[in-house]
């Protein structure tokens, strides 16, 4: 019989080194999967690269561990990454073959990965961040709420008619792209990308895959098309900021469970009646959020607000057409 039965880490602050973070068994502290798994750090050769994390820390790729029983690691995440490094040699198309749901998986332990580092961290005595995460309990409900389809990773899980995310799969021009592997996540706002080689994936969790309708024109027109890093670098900015101004959070119920099943049922419901689902957008916060992205470019926010009405875009022109775009020069 299969155990379907799902784990609580939300329940009692369970975020030690000595609970295997997907299903809760007791570990010694040496027992870890990596966040950012061996075949990216070593196909991009990120193992002693730094990385910066919330609390302004620096660590690099391969400490970047988090605490995992074997069974969780050998039959649950190796698999998964198997089959995702098989598809990103592919390229584009390799990685369009994959299931959502298995994309999902990848990139939410990716996300669950340094979200976990940073909770293990908040229990330690000696540290006192300036934001603690876990003592926001909107904050702490989403998260709760995104631990429970994560465990799709191990418990078999159907979700109804809905994607937990929003997805969006992005080809790269390499002409003058100067990164073979970049990578972004915000906390807070579930947002999350990674680049690897010609392939760009951009990700929204726990929106239900309504950022993505919102996007849905966007998006389309990017298709079949090979971007420049800097029509990467906005639509990142794009489905950052729409995560930014998300205002719902998903609810997620499991049907009851007969004794024959071998998998769980999830359905949604989105309360979009007490909330509106997206605040207001504003000019300058996306202008901000958009000069963030930008900065490998050096463009700052009076260039972005030059038109006040629309702001710049280097993916589309004025009436809202794709931009192609092989070369970018500073004006
Ligand atoms: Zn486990």
């Amino acid at each position: 019989m299969i155990d379907l039965t799902l784990y609580d880490p939300f329940e009692k602050m369970q975020f030690s080194d000595k609970n295997c973070f997907l299903c809760g068994t007791i570990i010694t502290p040496d027992h870890r999967t990596p966040v950012f798994a061996e075949w990216l750090q070593q196909k991009y050769g990120l193992k002693n690269k730094e990385l910066l994390l919330l609390d302004k820390s620096v660590t690099t790729f391969d400490q970047l561990t988090i605490p995992c029983c074997d069974r969780c690691h050998t039959h649950y995440l190796l698999p998964l990454e198997a089959k995702v490094e098989e598809a990103a040699a592919k390229g584009i198309e390799g990685m369009r073959a994959l299931e959502a749901q298995e994309l999902f998986q990848w990139i939410g332990k990716m996300y669950y990965g340094t979200l976990v580092t940073e909770l293990i961290k908040e229990t330690s005595p000696l540290i006192m961040p300036q934001y603690a995460v876990s003592e926001d309990p909107l904050m702490l409900g989403k998260f709760r709420a995104f631990f429970q389809v994560l465990q799709s990773l191990r418990v078999p899980m159907v979700f109804s008619d809905f994607l937990p995310c929003s997805l969006f799969l992005l080809e790269i021009d390499p002409a003058e792209d100067e990164l073979p592997f970049e990578y972004q996540d915000e906390l807070t706002t579930m947002s999350f990308s990674i680049k690897i080689g010609t392939v760009a994936v951009v990700c929204t969790l726990l929106d239900n895959g309504i950022i993505r309708s919102a996007m849905g024109r966007l998006y389309q027109l990017t298709q079949g098309k090979a971007l420049h890093p800097i029509q990467l670098a906005e639509f990142k900015a794009r489905v950052f900021y729409a995560a930014y101004i998300f205002n719902v959070v998903p609810e997620y119920f499991v049907r009851p469970v007969k004794p024959e099943d071998d998998h769980l049922v999830l359905d949604t419901l989105i309360d979009d009646i007490t909330n509106e689902i997206f605040n207001p957008w504003e000019m300058l916060a996306y202008a901000h959020m958009l000069e963030e992205m930008l900065k490998p470019w050096n463009i700052r926010e009076q260039e972005i607000l030059k038109n006040p009405r629309q702001p710049l875009s280097f993916l589309l022109d004025e009436e809202n057409n794709f931009k192609e775009m092989k070369h970018y020069q500073k004006p």
